[in-house]
């Protein structure tokens, strides 16, 4: 059995149940008339993305004009994703608490949500590393700020070698640009989560399956001090 010193978790389909932009899609477009094609072609992109199909910075760049998203769009997904908390993450609350100084979130989503949903169950806003969108003067959200580490392909690789965290470093999560950390040496296991969703392309390159956060809790140790 191996500890980490450093355990870094995605956040969409993996702390909560859903891809957040999918959600923040049907907010925006809730009286667009092509609203279900749009949400559909919004879809479509993750799930090439997160298989590997597609770069993960070409697939941003396409979703973020499908979104028609504005800035007083985020605190009505902040509520709907307070309501879609991936449910073994609750049951297990008070070992994420315990865990927080070596627990840190890394996600292609983006901070202006994340970081509202997660620092209520007890996590470090300032552990949390995600994208920032860019706004124009009416509110409009019109970009991801290309200058963030995850605004690019392969971004978590580069943003973990920037953070230079303590090793040995566990990354859990449900999608290619998370085994990419194990794939580039900057994490020493990957474990995929499949509570929420299972990507067989994803799968096969796991170094564990957890079907619930219980299966973590009982490998690793109770909380390092
Ligand atoms: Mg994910």
């Amino acid at each position: 059995m191996q500890d980490f010193s450093t355990i870094i978790i995605d956040f969409d389909s993996t702390l909560v149940q859903v891809e957040s932009l999918e959600d923040l899609a049907a907010i925006a477009l809730a009286d667009a008339p092509d609203r279900a094609e749009r949400v559909q072609a919004i879809t479509d992109l993750t799930n090439q993305a997160m298989s590997g199909a597609l770069r993960f910075d070409e697939a941003l760049a396409r979703r973020i004009p499908l979104l028609g998203a504005r800035k007083e769009h985020i605190s009505a997904l902040v509520q709907v994703l307070n309501g879609k908390i991936t449910p073994s993450l609750l049951q297990n609350l008070t070992w994420f608490q315990a865990n927080r100084e070596r627990l840190y979130v890394v996600s292609g989503g983006f901070r202006e949500f994340i970081v509202p949903v997660m620092e209520p169950l007890g996590f470090k806003p300032e552990h949390i590393f995600a994208n920032t969108f860019l706004f124009d003067e009416q509110g409009n959200i019109t970009g991801a700020d290309q200058t963030n580490f995850l605004s690019q392909e392969d971004g978590k690789t580069a943003l973990l070698k920037h953070l230079n965290l303590p090793r040995p470093r566990l990354i859990i999560g449900d999608g290619f640009s998370d085994y990419q950390l194990r794939a580039s040496g900057e994490c020493e296991a990957f474990y995929v989560l499949t509570e929420n969703v299972h990507r067989l392309k994803v799968v096969e390159c796991a170094d564990r399956v957890l079907t619930s956060f219980d299966a973590l809790l009982q490998e690793l140790p109770p909380a390092q001090s």
